[in-house]
Parts: C-alpha cells; sequence; structure tokens
C-alpha cells in the first residue's frame, strides 16, 4: 500500500462539439431548422473560426445553456476518498466510483497530502497510521469472514476503518457548463490543493479539445474582475466585491477563530 499520484485521462467527448454548441445556439436565432444547419456544418460549409465566433460572441452575452449539449468524460485515480468525496457534491455531473464494497481494499494504496510529506516526522506519523488502518481492515475482514460474512459483506463492514486519504477511482461526465462552473469554484485559490489541481489537470484537457468554450476557464474572480468571497476569505489577487469596497459587511461568512 504505497502512497499514490493522481492521474486524469479524458476518455471522450461529445463528437463535432463546436458545430453541435453552434447549431444548437443558431437554432434559437435562425428562422432555419438546425437538422438541415446540421448538413452545412458537415460539408464543410461553415467555417470553424466563423463558428467559434458566433459562439463566442452569444456565450459572452450571458446565453449559456446550449453548451449543455456537449459533455465530457474523464477518468480519475490516484485520488482520496476526501477529494471524491468534495467532487460528488457537483449534482449536474454522472459518477462511477469504485466501490468498497465489491474491491478488496486490505491493500490500499494512500495519498499524502504534500505539506504532511514535506515534514519527515509528520510523514512518518501519517504512514505509520496509514499500516495501523491496513492492519485493522485485514483483522476486522478475517473475522467477519471467519463469523460467516465473506466477500462484499465482509468489505462493507470492515471498510469503516479506511482513512479519507484511501486512494479512489472514479469516472465522471459533466456537460460544458457544469464544467465551467466546477473550474469557477476549485480552480480558486483558495479551494482546497487536491480538487483544485484535479480540476486545473480537467480545463487543460478541456481547453486542448474545445477551446473557444474552455479558454477563459478559470476561478470565478477571474470573469468577475473581483473576488466573490468576504474580504477574510480573499487571497488578494482581485479586489473585493463592488458592495465589500463601498464598506458593506458580509455577515454570512465570518472567519472561524
Ligand atoms: C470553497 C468551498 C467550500 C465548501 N465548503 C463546504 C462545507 O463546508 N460543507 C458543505 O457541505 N459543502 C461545502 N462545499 C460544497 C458546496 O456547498 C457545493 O455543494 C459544491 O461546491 C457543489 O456546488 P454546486 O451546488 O454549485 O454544484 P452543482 O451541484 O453541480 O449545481 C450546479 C448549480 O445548479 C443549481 N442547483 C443544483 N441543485 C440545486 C438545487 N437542489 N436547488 C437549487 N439549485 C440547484 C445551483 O445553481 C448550483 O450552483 C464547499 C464548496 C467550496 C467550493
Amino acid at each position: 500500500m504505497p502512497p499514490i499520484a493522481p492521474r486524469v485521462r479524458l476518455l471522450a467527448h461529445t463528437p463535432n462539439a463546436l458545430s453541435l454548441i453552434y447549431a444548437a445556439f443558431r437554432q434559437c436565432y435562425h428562422a432555419g431548422f438546425a437538422g438541415d444547419m446540421w448538413d452545412r456544418l458537415a460539408a464543410g460549409e461553415i467555417e470553424p473560426d466563423k463558428q467559434a465566433a458566433f459562439v463566442t460572441k452569444i456565450l459572452a452575452s450571458g446565453h449559456d445553456s446550449p453548451i449543455e449539449h456537449v459533455s465530457f468524460t474523464f477518468a480519475a485515480e490516484g485520488v482520496s476518498r476526501a477529494l471524491t468525496h468534495q467532487l460528488v457534491r457537483h449534482r449536474i455531473a454522472s459518477y462511477s466510483q469504485q466501490s468498497q464494497r465489491y474491491v478488496n481494499a486490505s491493500d490500499f494504496d494512500y495519498v499524502v497530502p504534500p505539506r504532511i510529506a514535506a515534514i519527515p516526522e509528520a510523514r512518518e506519523r501519517f504512514m505509520s497510521f496509514m499500516a495501523e488502518c491496513a492492519t485493522a481492515y485485514r483483522d476486522l475482514r478475517g473475522l467477519l469472514e471467519t463469523s460467516g460474512r465473506a466477500g462484499a459483506k465482509a468489505n462493507e463492514d470492515a471498510r469503516f476503518v479506511l482513512p479519507q486519504a484511501a486512494e479512489s477511482k472514479i469516472v465522471l461526465t459533466m456537460n460544458c457548463r457544469s464544467l465551467l462552473h466546477f473550474f469557477e469554484l476549485r480552480l480558486c485559490e483558495r479551494a482546497q490543493w487536491e480538487i483544485r489541481a484535479l480540476a486545473g489537470a480537467m480545463r487543460d484537457l478541456c481547453r486542448q479539445a474545445l477551446p473557444v468554450i474552455f479558454n477563459a476557464a478559470g476561478p470565478k474572480c477571474a470573469r468577475l474582475g473581483y473576488c466573490p468571497e468576504s474580504a477574510d476569505f480573499s487571497c488578494g489577487k482581485y479586489p473585493p466585491a463592488p458592495a465589500a469596497r463601498g464598506g458593506k459587511k458580509d455577515g454570512l461568512l465570518k472567519k472561524k477563530s
């Protein structure tokens, strides 16, 4: 059960993504039928640059639901259960995660937070606790099997001693609109480091595949030009929200002492 590094791969995305988004946008503003326009797009009659310019212009107006027609599917491994618990809170998405019932975790891998890894004493304590968890898991699994609960039935109870650091594998699908929202939240400088790294890797893959939508993808402050967090939570890269600059206090979020 060694420490493990994260890996994310783009498995697939909706084919003809730019043309599909273009056709969906055009259907909103055009008297003709997108079904007929699709043939013209397939025949190359409308240049990709022209499609991209149209999509960019309409997106800038705030009309963004047509980009929901294109989805991206990723596979991630080497990420912690702490990460996947945060990830699956994003509801406008689909997930398929490795089961801790059907997969025996006797030799589970785990993620070591870099700041813990950087302190030799902390790293050693962390690793020894991982070894204790694995021993407890195996012991409990063995006892459960002896009592007649084999395979998945033993795993499903023994897993209660697995740590949040335990490695997981997950396949996820999000449409472009949901991805942009995910990136706005999770690419914030102050987002938790592991999910921020995953979001960064996913954003890079999206940019390569569909730059017209994802070139500008980033934290919310980059789009707004100000930090939507209260002053206590801002990284300081952007100025506070206009209301906060006017002296209005955000009474909802207070820094915990
Ligand atoms: C910095 C940070 C700190 C966080 N801290 C905590 C925490 O301490 N505790 C905690 O529980 N969570 C926490 N979260 C998770 C957060 O509350 C969200 O659950 C998560 O970010 C998913 O965001 P979302 O709901 O916007 O995304 P999605 O679920 O993908 O939803 C996308 C959008 O769809 C709309 N939507 C979806 N479902 C509904 C609905 N039922 N009703 C109305 N509109 C809906 C909303 O506009 C929403 O923004 C944190 C997130 C961040 C980024």
